[in-house]
């Protein structure tokens, strides 16, 4: 399978952008998925998921301690290198403590474009929270239109979720065909594929995904089986494409993964009726919850618990950035969670980019020996 002008795309995330912007595209970065790209596509505008760099990080450290995450200090050294100018704006929303502080050294230090905050709820199984959120992102579609001086209709915000459902749904069917013949799409496909998708033009990725689903989809009628060695990939956001191989040159298979610009990303489409901001609304209600959010005591593990039995998965490998809090925070309890249903788990901390992989090779490969 042939993915490369997204390989281009994502190695050169910034010329891409340019070529855009030098078509007379407006593009909008955000950070985190809980930012709705529906509402920028409807502004007419291109949405560009930040998510680190790739040139080493150097100004941030002026302005964040080392230890924050790679993935926050790396969205920052863009914005200082002077990389993120084709920005025409940023969002940045109330996720985690370390996106929001990040928001504010953003607005201080980087100069250019607009700076929007999407301040969501919390605690998304309140009653209170939906009202909330639906005036949330209203006041969030009447600050983009403003910032790009456009006016936005229903129909534009219909097509836009059309749009985003049907990549959700091309995903989706891709990982399944994945999952049944493992053997036809690399991990590292799979992943240069999730990363591509905050990246390129949705159109192009929309073309991309059909053309993959119809080349591979008519060979994947197999089921997988249960394997001990079969894993389950779980964590936040994850730029290493290398853990697939990683995973695959120390014996296991992976099968599924739960990173929230992967596997989560595509679980629940969009309401297509009714008003499409309360649709947007009672996704981010109802998706797979981050840590960073709450829904319950045992929202997350019980989802882990479940997508590890249906995908037949015998082991979970957390993948986590150093220094996130939220996942960390989440581990001991999702560890014993999953213990209890007999299933080990082992957790990996990396940097983006990844250091030279021996140690996690050596850990990946003790942890599947220990599985057999
Ligand atoms: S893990 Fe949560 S807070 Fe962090 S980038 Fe992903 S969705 Fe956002
Ligand atoms: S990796 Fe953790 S600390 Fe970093 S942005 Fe994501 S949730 Fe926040």
């Amino acid at each position: 399978m042939k993915f490369d002008r997204l390989k281009e795309i994502v190695e050169d995330p910034w010329g891409t952008l340019g070529e855009m912007k030098e078509r007379g595209k407006k593009v909008v970065g955000y950070a985190c998925s809980y930012v709705p790209e529906e509402l920028i596509i409807a502004a007419g505008a291109h949405p560009a998921r930040l998510t680190g760099t790739r040139e080493g990080i150097r100004l941030a450290d002026g302005h964040l301690q080392s230890y924050c995450c790679s993935l926050v200090r790396g969205i920052l050294e863009d914005g200082l290198s002077g990389r993120g100018a084709v920005l025409d704006g940023v969002v940045f929303p109330h996720t985690c403590d370390s996106i929001q502080r990040l928001s504010d050294i953003w607005r201080l230090n980087v100069k250019g474009g607009f700076h929007l905050d999407l301040v969501l709820p919390v605690k998304l199984d309140t009653d209170s929270a939906r009202d909330y959120l639906v005036d949330v992102l209203k006041r969030f579609l009447s600050d983009l239109e403003r910032a790009l001086g456009v006016e936005v209709s229903e129909a534009d915000l219909r097509a836009s979720c059309l749009l985003t459902n049907e990549i959700r749904r091309l995903l989706h069917e891709l990982y399944m065909i994945r999952w049944r013949r493992p053997e036809l799409l690399a991990g590292a496909d799979l992943h240069l594929l999730n990363r591509a998708v905050g990246i390129a033009d949705r159109n192009l990725i929309v073309e991309t995904l059909r053309e993959a689903v119809a080349d591979l989809g008519a060979d994947g009628a197999r089921e997988t089986t249960k394997g001990n060695k079969n894993i389950l990939l779980a964590g936040g956001m994850c730029s290493t494409p290398d853990i697939f191989n990683l995973v695959a040159e120390a014996g296991g298979r992976v099968v599924w993964d739960d990173f929230c610009n992967g596997g989560r990303m595509f679980l629940e489409p969009l309401r297509l009726d009714g008003d499409p901001i309360a649709a947007v609304a009672d996704r981010f209600l109802s998706r797979v919850v981050c840590p960073c959010k709450h829904r319950g005591l045992t929202d997350r593990a019980n989802h882990l618990k479940a997508l590890a039995t249906e995908r037949g998965a015998g082991a979970v490998v957390f993948v986590h950035l150093k220094y996130c809090d939220p996942h960390a925070f989440d581990f001991p309890y999702l560890k014993a969670e999953l213990e209890k249903t007999g299933i080990p788990s082992l957790l990996l901390e990396v940097e983006d980019p990844l250091p030279p992989g021996a140690q996690i090779r050596t850990r990946l490969e003790a942890f599947l020996e220990m599985l057999d």
